[in-house]
């Protein structure tokens, strides 16, 4: 077979993500519940039939595109964050972006599946990827062959410390407003972003920060071991 094969690949689906810019999306999934997005099947795939008992899955395998790294290109080794920026790996021993295919891959949960005379759109939470992310495939997550009790995780042990997260009173006002009016859990997401310190891997302390979500922008800055929440727009 040429090793060269030359595939060309076609979304599936598009992804509708709360993340609307890279910064503050969590390293990996599960690690933000209430991250949540949309995968809006595309024709020729849009068919009810094409879902067929994916719902009795809890959680499902998210093939995609990092289709905002591809202008960078890949390259043979990384500095992962968890390593504190500055120590380099090769690409395969991490799950960066600047990878050869471009090809992100995360369990999530599967929350519900909706038809509507658009097609099918699968609901997900527990995300890491950004608005507008290109899905190559969709696989259900298999309980008894994906988890290996004994894995062992080389230099990325543990999940990040967490903050304690303070909201000024406008910005808690804000988010109680914004979830009666659009049902989205607003202060329970900034709350586990947040714990999961999105600064890179470089950074001073005591700076403000600014990140969005869906058509919002939340300032926030880092004292010692408190993050506040100054404002939301
Ligand atoms: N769980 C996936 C994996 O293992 O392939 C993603 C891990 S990767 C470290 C997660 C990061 O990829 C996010 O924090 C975000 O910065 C970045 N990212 C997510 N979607 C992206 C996209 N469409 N284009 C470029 N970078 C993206």
């Amino acid at each position: 077979m040429n090793q060269k094969a030359n595939i060309t690949m076609e979304p599936i689906a598009l992804i509708r993500s709360c993340f609307t810019d890279k910064f503050g999306i969590p390293r990996q999934p599960g690690l933000v519940p209430a991250a949540t997005a949309r995968l809006e099947m595309l024709p020729p795939y849009n068919r009810p039939e094409a879902v067929a008992g994916l719902a009795e899955f809890s959680h499902i395998w998210i093939f995609f595109l990092f289709h905002q790294a591809v202008e960078r290109g890949w390259k043979p080794t990384v500095r992962p964050p968890r390593l504190g920026g500055n120590k380099r790996v090769g690409v395969f021993a991490s799950r960066s972006p600047q990878r050869p295919n471009f090809i992100g891959s995360s369990v999530v949960r599967l929350d519900k599946i909706t038809h509507s005379p658009q097609g099918v759109a699968l609901h997900v939470s527990g995300v890491d990827f950004l608005d507008l992310s290109p899905v190559l495939d969709i696989k259900p997550y298999v309980p008894y062959s994906d988890r290996v009790a004994d894995a062992t995780c080389g230099y990325a042990p543990e999940p990040t410390p967490s903050f304690e997260i303070i909201f000024a009173p406008a910005a808690l006002e804000f988010c109680h407003a914004y979830q009666r009016r659009t049902g989205r859990h607003l202060q329970e997401l900034v709350t586990q972003i947040l714990a999961q310190d999105p600064r890179p891997a470089y950074h001073e302390d005591d700076r403000h920060y600014g990140m969005s979500l869906w058509e919002l922008n939340i300032r926030f800055s880092f004292h010692q071991n408190t993050i506040m929440v100054s404002t939301i727009a």
